[in-house]
């Protein structure tokens, strides 16, 4: 049982009670009961550290970099993820970037491959509010990088 000292009467004193707080059995005065279990924190709704949720998520735009990074890797030389976010004059471009490359020994083919490559991974890398400020809210009508 744990043993108090009160401060009013200065008399010790055991409690079997493990409450916050007890009567001194002396003077009646109230006590906190250093052995009562401290209260438990209320428990913390911790916050995901990154809020960033899955590459695949869209987001405020509603494009998702996911998809836009996915399509540039596999399908990128085409434009298609270009076209996906709404740039449709650079999804054109390498397109024909692409099929007419072979007018310039394909150096232009292969240009736009390498591009879209890099593209596709560093949508991967970005965070999606980069990824949007990037190539969807952007007021450049060629965003490359
Ligand atoms: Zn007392």
């Amino acid at each position: 049982m744990p043993t108090l000292n009160c401060p009013s009467c200065n008399q010790q004193f055991t409690t079997p009670f493990e409450t916050p707080q007890v009567q001194c059995p002396h003077c009646g005065a109230v006590v906190n009961n250093p052995a009562a279990p401290q209260a438990q924190a209320a428990p913390q709704y911790a916050q995901p550290a990154a809020a960033q949720g899955s590459p695949f998520d869209a987001g405020p735009s509603g494009k998702s970099r996911g998809i836009f990074g996915l399509l540039a890797i596999l399908v990128g030389c085409f434009g298609v993820h270009y076209f996906y976010v709404g740039k449709v004059m650079p999804g054109v471009v390498f397109l024909l970037a692409f099929l007419l490359g072979f007018l310039l020994c394909g150096i232009p083919s292969m240009l736009v491959g390498v591009c879209s490559l890099v593209q596709g991974i560093m949508a991967f890398v970005k965070t999606q509010e980069q990824f949007e400020q990037t190539y969807v809210n952007t007021p450049k009508s060629f965003p490359l990088f």
